[in-house]
This record gives structure tokens, sequence and C-alpha cells, in this order.
């Protein structure tokens, strides 16, 4: 039988066991969320990124009436990123949905954010701590590569 096993680590934890650095990245990732600009899929999305310089870059989930037009926040914020602290170190990426008290789910990126964080990793050359921000706890991967195993390329 030729079949291997992938495993990976999520911490759940409460916003009251987070550290001050996580705290105040979540809390940057709930604020931006209310600047979404989510007219269609009324599905407002923040994420709070941390730079190892102390900054917080922030996006929030931007749609067009060109629908493949829009983008997810977690893009925004990690292209913005990219435009203004090129080569600068990402600790950290939190994200926060503000529909999650009406689903109750933790929010959790779609492919195609999973695959630019995964990129952002491989390019510095160490991991991104995600956290996926729910309305009681928060989830905690300690890489984006736990978000997507046998990834492309
Ligand atoms: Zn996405």
């Amino acid at each position: 039988l030729n079949s291997f096993k992938i495993q990976i680590t999520v911490r759940s934890l409460s916003y009251s066991a987070l550290s001050p650095e996580q705290s105040l990245l979540s809390d940057q990732a709930k604020d931006v969320a209310h600047r979404a600009y989510a007219p269609y899929s009324h599905f407002r999305v923040g994420t709070a990124v941390a730079l190892i310089n102390g900054t917080i870059v922030t996006g929030s989930n931007q749609e067009n009436a060109a629908y493949p037009s829009g983008m997810c926040a977690e893009r925004v914020a990690l292209y913005a990123v990219g435009a203004q602290y090129s080569g600068v170190t990402i600790k950290a990426l939190a994200i926060f949905s503000l529909n999650n008290s009406a689903t109750d789910h933790i929010i959790s990126p779609c492919g195609a954010c999973r695959q630019v964080m995964l990129q952002s990793e491989r390019r510095q050359l160490s991991p991104i701590e995600i956290m996926l921000c729910g309305p009681d706890s928060v989830l905690i991967l300690d890489s984006a590569e736990c978000l997507l195993p046998l990834p492309f390329p």
C-alpha cells in the first residue's frame, strides 16, 4: 500500500489566551473588515498582517460589478505588503469575517489566497503564523504550509 498521512497541528485559543501581539492583530483584522466593499456577496472579511519591523498592514475584500475583478482581503493585504514593504519578513496574518456570527464558522481562506500566502512564506524562507479568528476563539496554524499541503508548483 503506497500511501502517506498528512498531519497539521491547529491550536484553538480563546481571545483571552492570545499574546498581546496576537490580540492586536486580531483586533486590526476585525476593524478592517468593516471597510470591506462587498455589495454582492455581503461577506465582509478583514486581514491584518504583522511584519517583523512592527508594522501592521491591513486589507479587506473589495468586490466589483465585474466579479472576477474583485479581490479577497488576504490578497489585498499581502499584495499591499509586497508593494509597500517588499523584502520585509511577515510574522503573522490574522483573518476575520463579520459573517462569522451568522454562520458560526471560523473563516478559512480560499484556495487562491492559500497559494499566495504559501508563496509569501517561501519567498521569505520563514513561516507565517496564520490566525483564523472566529466569534469566540482563534485557530492558530504555525505556517501557511498547513493550509495547503501538496502545493503548486
Ligand atoms: Zn481568498
